[in-house]
């Protein structure tokens, strides 16, 4: 069976190494990049952006099934063009990505399925907002509405912080500026856990739970980035929460396609347990990168068959996850996340792709200018993912560090409290 895998970073080495377990799969990606060539996948050149040109250059290559990683590609609806070609692809359309794609839709959809999330009203001025602070205090939230890449939330805690806020966003006269949508929801509190299923649209399968670290500095201080480290499973889920998670797929699921966007593909609810159970702090249309590089070996094999059935509308009901305790490290450019800089030499991945028990996802890596397969140098921001299995977390924190002693990067940086007892808060 020949699958294509779209997408370049290491979630999308994540879902290619997994799928070319399974016996009899062949997998193509595209683009990838030259970090994951272990002889076991194939390449193809890079699709087009207009997903009608992309869905022409993938059904030439006559796929069984395609797996589209990011969000751009399914925002901008290559699921769609290519179920319209009757090729079975795993990824929402892109009306049912807007799950994801717009935060006042998923709030919409999240109000009429009754599932619990915070208080929110979209806001135009700067009275709207004091008001609201009148109402619900601090913290508040603001958040614009469209995909910002982890840059359009902000969680302010004083006066201060609201001041900052509303001097990026509002005019003198008060008036909203250089943004779409925005809105104001009360601020909540709890530890964090992202819960990701794959659903054909009727049924799901939750994967073990994970959280990812979205700070670039130890102690989670400094900007966002795309995620620096993962782990899996996260301590203290009780079956309750997990009773909890699956109501909120489930009515998720329901009012997707009562509003005529049934979902299909990998659903990522990012939750928080509060004092008063378990609220949504938003969906994803897609897996999270680095959640995928702890969660996807936990399928071990059989995944391209639960791609496939998932595909055709006919995924299975239970699928026998290892649950071994992971942990995952991004290893990230000098300079990210504000202004990284490229071209480093990276030595080291091929020790620490023979460790047992021990993977290496690529993400930002592409080929020296003029040098062999095996001469790599960073291109990206993220550059890769190490991610270790062990009896514990603590187990596989150890040996994920040990394992990223061994890589070396000029400037190279990565957070070291990753599933670290203070910081691995128990829910
Ligand atoms: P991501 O990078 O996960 O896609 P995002 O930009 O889509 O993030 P959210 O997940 O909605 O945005 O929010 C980002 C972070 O802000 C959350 O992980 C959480 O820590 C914090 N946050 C969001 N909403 C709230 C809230 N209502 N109360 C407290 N903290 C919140």
């Amino acid at each position: 069976k020949k699958f294509i895998v779209v997408g370049q970073g290491g979630r999308e080495h994540a879902l290619s190494h997994v799928l070319s377990l399974s016996s009899g799969a062949d997998v193509l990606v595209s683009p990838g990049n030259p970090g994951m060539d272990d002889g076991r996948l194939g390449f193809l050149p890079s699709f087009p952006d207009d997903p009608k040109e992309a869905s022409e250059r993938i059904a030439a290559e006559k796929p069984d099934v395609v797996i589209i990683g990011p969000e751009k590609p399914l925002v901008a609806g290559l699921a769609d063009c290519l179920k319209s070609r009757s090729i079975p692809v795993v990824g929402p359309t892109s009306e049912a990505a807007r799950i994801e794609g717009s935060k006042l839709f998923a709030k919409e959809i999240m109000k009429q399925s009754g599932i619990p999330t915070a208080e929110f009203s979209e806001v135009t001025t700067v009275e709207e907002i004091r008001t609201l602070v009148r109402k619900w205090g601090y913290p508040l939230v603001l958040k614009e509405d469209g995909l910002a890449q982890g840059k359009g939330v902000w969680v302010m805690k004083n006066p201060d912080d609201l001041d900052e806020v509303l001097d990026r966003y509002f005019d003198r006269e008060g008036k909203k500026q250089n943004v779409g949508r925005i809105y104001a929801e009360k601020g909540l509190s709890g530890p964090e856990v992202s819960y990701i299923v794959m659903t054909d649209g009727e049924r799901f399968l939750p994967f073990p739970t994970a959280r990812d670290f979205k700070r670039v500095g130890d102690g989670d201080t400094g900007p966002n980035t795309g995620g620096m480290g993962a782990l899996t499973p996260v301590p203290g889920w009780t079956s309750q929460d997990d009773e909890s998670a699956r109501m909120v797929i489930e009515r998720c699921l329901w009012g997707l396609k009562k509003n005529g966007t049934p979902f299909m593909g990998f659903l990522y609810a990012g939750l928080m347990k509060t004092a008063s159970g378990i609220m949504v702090l938003e969906f994803n249309a897609r897996f999270g990168d680095p959640e995928a590089q702890v969660l996807l070996p936990q399928v071990g094999e059989g995944f391209a068959d639960l791609m496939e059935g998932l595909a055709r509308g006919s995924l299975p009901t239970s699928h026998p996850f290892k649950g071994k305790p992971t942990v995952g490290v991004v290893l990230a450019s000098p300079g990210y996340p504000e202004k990284p800089v490229t071209g480093g030499r990276i030595i080291g991945i091929d020790k620490v792709r023979k460790l047992e028990s021990v993977s290496v996802y690529s993400a930002g890596i592409s080929l020296a200018p003029g040098g062999g397969k095996t001469d790599l140098v960073s291109s990206g921001g993220r550059v890769l993912t190490v991610s270790a299995e062990g009896d514990s977390l603590q187990a596989a924190r150890a040996l994920a560090y040990s394992a990223l002693e061994l890589l070396h990067l000029p400037g190279g940086h990565y957070r070291s409290d990753i599933a670290l007892s203070e910081s691995n808060e128990p829910l």
